[in-house]
């Protein structure tokens, strides 16, 4: 999609950082999000029209290609998210942005990580008109510096980009200044052609983490979403359980919008280092859910977070889910075992019927 809008000076905002192995279908069906969408929203709001095929055979039509419509029900959204779990999307209408005129990103180091995790949402709040804007823990950087060969210092770094049509260099001295208030150690600004280098650290991160330790394995992908105001808690509670349980567990993630990924570096044959990342993982969800986030910012609930469904929106409303189920897929057809709590015994979304004989 990237290839063929950039012909015309056009890209698509919402990508998500695995935009080159991921389909446009599953980016709608995961309701996904990326680096941009701190400035540019997500891939919800760049869907216009979706065809769906749905359980039954049936081929709909949701939204319009009108930029807005108050005309019955919005099934377009419905399907964004639905993990396949309602319909098939077949076709899809997107919209697409003009590509800036004016690009620079680079990157600032901070001695401690919450000065980092406050820089990052001081500069959300304070209105910093950033396209992208990423943290790195320390254990993050001293994973990337031994993939990429950097030499960079091994502490916590935000990567910064921004995008303008005219004044971008006013809104990186605005950001610069937000930014000192928490003691940048360095902050450096690239043009786009020098980016990439500046960048390296942050793009090469996930073969980065997989390979860092022979004897580990990358457990429990962490994708906890929180307010901007519980940031930098949520992502010191996830280090403090690193220590408690003595695990790695490397922070990174799509900071301004809340959202903290995180890696557990496991040992596959030992039991009991296993159960602790397990027993962590659950922490740090449940505490993300407590403060007001999601227990999945961009990744989809899919088979690993089924379990926090009903503490993150509560009985009720799974109940209102498993109807729209019902009414769309009765006999459980589609993508069966995912989503729903119940699946993971085995059984049917609850209500659902066996297949006719
Ligand atoms: C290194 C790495 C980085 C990542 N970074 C991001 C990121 O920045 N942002 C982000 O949001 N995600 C990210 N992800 C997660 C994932 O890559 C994305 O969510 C991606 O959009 C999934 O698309 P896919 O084509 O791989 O879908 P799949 O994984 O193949 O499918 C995902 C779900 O969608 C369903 N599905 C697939 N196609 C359709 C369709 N046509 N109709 C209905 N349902 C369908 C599948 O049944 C499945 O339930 C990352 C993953 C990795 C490995």
């Amino acid at each position: 999609i990237e290839a063929a809008a950039g012909q015309h000076g056009l890209f698509f905002p919402p990508l998500p950082s695995s935009g080159d192995i991921s389909t446009i279908g599953g980016m709608i069906a995961n309701a996904a999000s990326g680096m941009q969408t701190v400035k540019y929203g997500e891939i919800a709001d760049w869907v216009l029209e979706l065809e769906v095929v749905l359980a039954d055979g049936s081929v709909i039509t949701a939204g319009s290609k009108a930029v807005k419509t108050s005309s019955g029900y919005n099934l377009r959204d419905l399907f964004v998210g639905s993990e396949g779990t309602l319909g098939v999307v077949t076709r899809a209408t997107l919209e697409l942005a003009g590509r800036p005129e004016q690009i620079k990103g680079g990157r600032a180091l901070f001695a401690t990580l919450d000065d980092a995790a406050a820089a990052v949402s001081d500069a959300v709040r304070s209105g910093v008109d950033v396209a992208k804007i990423e943290l790195l823990d320390a254990e993050a950087a001293t994973m990337s510096n031994a993939y990429t060969g950097a030499d960079l210092p091994d502490q916590p770094m935000v990567f910064l980009e921004f995008h303008a049509d005219h004044g971008i260099d006013d809104e990186i001295a605005f950001c610069e200044a937000v930014l000192a208030d928490h003691d940048p150690e360095r902050f450096e600004i690239a043009d786009e052609e020098r980016m990439d280098d500046l960048w390296r650290a942050r793009k090469d991160l996930a073969p980065a983490i997989d390979e860092y330790d022979p004897d580990r394995v990358f457990r429990h992908p962490g994708d906890v979403t929180v307010p901007i105001s519980e940031y930098g808690t949520l992502i010191a509670y996830a280090k403090s359980l690193a220590g408690e349980y003595d695990l790695s567990i490397p922070c990174f993630g799509h900071a301004g919008d809340g959202n903290v990924h995180y890696a557990i570096l496991v040992d596959p044959d030992d039991p009991d280092e296993a159960a602790r990342a397990k027993e962590a993982h659950s922490r740090i969800i449940e505490r993300a859910i407590e403060v007001g986030g999601t227990a999945t910012g961009e990744h989809g609930i899919g088979q690993g977070k089924r379990g926090y469904l009903v503490a993150e929106h509560g009985e009720e409303a799974v109940e209102a889910m498993r109807a729209v189920k019902r009414a769309l897929d009765p006999n459980d057809t589609l993508n069966p075992g995912k989503l729903f709590p119940e699946t993971a015994d085995g059984e049917r979304v609850k209500g659902t019927l066996p297949d006719a004989e």
